[in-house]
């Protein structure tokens, strides 16, 4: 049984993109410490890249060439300063030589070096292969897969095997919802502290908190940032920030606050109705994704594209309905929202090249309303309810990036995804769980079963859908 911790479910990245960015970004540095392990590290003379399937097709838009180059360098995608990234990059560019983990310089010219291939690999659509020689001519060559949500495994998934091996003593293993329930049942627990309890066997209360703070604090940054810059979006689409503009018509005067705590008290002292109240959880949920399109710094929850969600949801939480709500809601609210993911990446997927945007905007929606149920006093069963609401009206959606970038459909998406959330919460709060139609572990599974049945164009390929009507010259 998979053990996933809420470390692995929302992770401290770099946007765009977590499968096509985080991922390839995190394959380079392991394969830079496979090539260490394996004693040949120092005789490196020549590196090589290849992209396959979904990688290569949506690659450029989502910068997987710029996170493999950092990748390269040595850098750590959670602490390198972002603003430092076009000077990294032109610096490459312009000296042809990248310093291997910081410490070898090796002649290196992106185009030529990284090479985008159409072909997809057997075991999963976003495969990377790194390549070397050594300076006894011997090549060498490693393939890693980035299966979403930042998670990167090889094929023979032996690091999965060893992971499993750590995790084993999970006091409370989870593969399905009824497990999940199960567990609750019989030690009274909300979702939240069953979680708890499931950390506490990997790292200790006080690591966890500061972990979660972390988490909260790059979610809160991403939404503050966002709401307060203007511009246009990289990529050649031409898409206007918009967080800014609905931002200045609810919080028309900034003196009230200088940072981004005092700026989410100055929200809970503004009056808020039904209109507002959806315009503040959009531009919440669009300030963390035009963040993530200029590749800022983002929490993959649990993927980039869907960055937005988890955020928006809690920001609600925390500024319409309790004035009051402090760091201990954050951590359950985080918390309850790891297990949920963890639930459709063991029994489906969380990857857009394998299921479509059901998989990202649709898993995101879902860990937000059953997180935020838990909050508003829902029960564990009415937390899954909300969960497998969240999903059910997300099941099918296809992922057809514009220009395989990560800003049309997908900005606004997020959006929709946290406001269904919502929505999907009140409802459960009103259901009665003795008589649910539709059980989470049947939506996971319905999920798992239209991602199969999805042709390739709507999975991550920008080979269908908007991606083929719109055209980047029309915009
Ligand atoms: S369409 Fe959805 S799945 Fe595809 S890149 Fe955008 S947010 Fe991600």
């Amino acid at each position: 049984m998979e053990s996933i911790s809420v470390f692995d479910m929302l992770k401290i990245g770099v946007g765009p993109s977590s499968s096509h960015t985080l991922g390839p970004w995190r394959a380079a540095g392991r394969w830079i410490d496979h090539c260490k392990r394996h004693g040949y590290f120092d005789d490196i003379t020549e590196i090589s890249v290849d992209l396959y399937g979904s990688l290569s097709l949506t690659g450029r838009g989502h910068a997987t060439d710029v996170a493999v180059q950092l990748g390269l360098c040595g850098f750590d995608p959670v602490t390198f300063p972002i603003e430092n990234i076009e000077t990294e990059i032109e610096s490459i560019k312009n000296n042809h030589i990248l310093k291997l983990n910081s410490e070898l310089d090796i002649p290196f010219v992106a185009k030529e070096n990284i090479t985008f291939n159409r072909k997809f690999l057997e075991f999963h659509p976003n495969g990377i292969t790194f390549r070397c020689l050594l300076k006894n001519g011997t090549k060498r060559h490693m393939t890693y897969y980035s299966i979403g949500g930042g998670f990167v495994v090889q094929k023979e998934r032996k690091r999965a095997k060893k992971k499993l091996k750590n995790f084993g003593n999970f006091p409370y293993q989870t593969e399905t919802g009824i497990d999940v329930i199960k567990y609750c049942n019989e030690e009274g627990f909300p979702i939240s502290e069953m979680v708890l309890q499931n950390e506490l066997s990997l790292r200790t209360e006080t690591e966890i908190n500061e972990g979660l703070k972390a988490i909260w604090d790059v979610m809160l940054d991403s939404m503050y940032v966002g709401c307060h810059t203007v511009g246009t979006l990289p990529g050649g689409l031409n898409v206007r920030r918009r967080a800014y503009a609905t931002h200045k018509t609810l919080m028309p005067d900034e003196s009230k606050y200088n940072n981004a705590t005092e700026w989410v008290e100055a929200i809970r002292n503004t009056e808020v109705k039904f209109r507002q109240i959806l315009k503040w959880v959009s531009c919440f949920a669009l300030a963390v994704n035009e963040v993530n399109a200029s590749l800022g710094r983002v929490v993959t929850a649990p993927t980039n594209g869907s960055a937005g969600v988890i955020p928006a949801v809690l920001m609600y939480y925390m500024v319409i309905e309790n004035h009051d709500a402090n760091f201990e809601d954050v951590r359950r609210f985080l918390l309850v929202s790891s297990e949920i993911g963890s639930l459709f990446k063991k029994g489906a997927t969380i990857s857009a090249a394998m299921g479509g945007c059901q998989a990202e905007i649709g898993v995101s929606s879902a860990m937000a309303a059953g997180a935020l149920t838990e909050l508003m006093g829902g029960s564990p069963e009415q937390c899954l309810i909300a969960a497998e609401i969240a999903m059910e009206h997300h099941l099918g959606l296809t992922c057809d990036p514009i220009g395989g970038l990560v800003q049309i459909p997908c900005i606004e998406r997020n959006a929709m995804g946290a406001l269904k959330a919502i929505n999907a919460c009140e409802l459960a709060l009103d259901a009665d769980p003795s008589q649910t139609k539709v059980p989470i572990d049947k939506v996971i599974a319905t999920m798992w079963q239209t991602a199969k049945d999805m042709a390739n164009k709507y999975k991550e390929t920008s080979e269908g859908g908007l991606a083929v009507q719109v055209n980047m010259s029309d915009c």
